[in-house]
């Protein structure tokens, strides 16, 4: 392909593995997580979790930012020697030789360190680490569909989607819990309180469980049977590919106020703070993994627990599966409520029936449900 420029932005060349977009690709996504450490280094207190920092083993840190600078720039330079397009390669070096100049591993703590607004950047990369390292060699070995790759079809749009709930994590954990204190105190009774905070450690964990997926299951089916709300929920189900990724594709709206208003509840209820930080953590495993590209069926877990299958089933474009599945944990909602589905296969296919009527781009999706597409979007 001599015409084609050797720096073009957009990937004209092969992708597959000894093409050098592979090794490009993952040059830029370790040159911005070096970058993004060296950032952290600098700007702890606007860059940083204060819930965090105490935690940070440093110098393992510095070890390991060594280590992933040292890669990209490595991954950059074999990018550049096998591609005809340098411009991933040349990237993923510049983002490297920039953490370098700006103190690279051996990068100092600046300024004190102060509490107020921040953005989660040492979360986001320590859940992109945590993420890839579980997810991805999961799904390449147990893969549902093994064709798919990881860097398949709008993975860029889902991955911003990961990365800004990450960073604005501050503000969406205000605007979960603020609300149900604010106008639930009222509810809360010193006798029920004591009593729910008492129980046995296990008990509080599935009455979270049962009490938060109860509201989240009628949250979600409202969020599907009205018209304007189903303009935020579609946006999730605009993902035509599941893996651990699409998971993250939510509109910001659509989060919080399933988020808060599943948090009632469990504030009004007063639960242990030890249960519910598990629970917080269940639920960021259990919404990922049902998700993922994995070929398990759980037979024996149908009908106790969300299984990828379930949820799949949710996502799948097929007529009869449409507004099924709502339960985030407990299939058994969904038995109840008779929205059950789940058949001894996996769907087809996913996304939205009838075509794609949702822009493919982050703020394009963010904008869509304000912006009054009409018609019937859904399907
Ligand atoms: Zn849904
Ligand atoms: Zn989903």
């Amino acid at each position: 392909m001599p015409e084609s420029p050797h720096l073009s932005l957009r990937t004209t060349q092969p992708t597959h593995f000894g093409q050098g977009w592979i090794s490009g690709v993952l040059s830029v996504l370790l040159g911005i997580l070096g970058l993004g450490a060296v950032f952290c280094f600098h700007f702890p207190s606007v860059l940083t979790m204060p819930e965090l920092r105490e935690l940070y083993p440093v110098p393992w840190i510095r070890a390991l930012l060594h280590i992933v600078l040292a890669g990209a720039f490595l991954l950059g330079a074999i990018s550049v020697c096998l591609r005809y397009n340098k411009a991933l390669g040349l990237t993923g070096m510049g983002l490297t030789l920039a953490a370098w100049l700006l103190g690279g591993s051996g990068v100092s703590v600046d300024g004190e360190l102060r509490t107020g607004p921040f953005l989660g950047l040492d979360w986001l990369l320590l859940n992109v680490i945590g993420y890839s390292v579980v997810f991805v060699p999961l799904e390449r070995l147990f893969p549902l569909r093994s064709q798919q790759s990881v860097f398949r079809r709008q993975w860029r749009v889902d991955l911003i989607y990961f990365a800004v709930s990450a960073l604005i994590v501050q503000g969406t954990t205000l605007l979960t819990m603020k609300p149900a204190m604010i106008f639930f105190d009222w509810a809360r009774n010193a006798s029920v309180t004591q009593f729910a905070g008492s129980l046995p450690f296990a008990i509080q964990f599935i009455l979270i469980l049962v009490v938060s997926d109860f509201t989240q299951y009628w949250v979600h089916r409202l969020f599907h049977v009205i018209p304007a709300l189903w303009r935020f929920h579609a946006i999730h189900h605009s993902a035509d590919v599941m893996d651990w990724l699409a998971g993250s594709r939510l509109h910001l709206v659509d989060a919080v106020v399933t988020r808060a208003i599943s948090y009632v509840p469990i504030y009004v209820l007063g639960f242990s703070e030890s249960a519910m930080f598990t629970y917080v953590a269940w639920v960021v495993i259990q919404a990922t993994f049902i998700h993922a590209n994995v070929r398990w069926e759980f037979p024996w877990l149908r009908p106790l627990l969300a299984t990828p299958a379930f949820h799949h089933w949710h996502h799948s474009a097929a007529p009869e599966a449409v507004d099924k599945n709502f339960a985030v944990h407990l299939p058994a909602l969904d038995w109840i409520f008779g929205s059950y589905y789940l058949p001894e296969r996996w769907p087809d296919s996913y996304g939205i029936a009838g075509g794609p009527k949702v822009p493919e781009g982050f703020l394009g999706q963010l904008a869509h449900p304000f912006t009054g597409m009409r018609g019937n979007l859904k399907g």
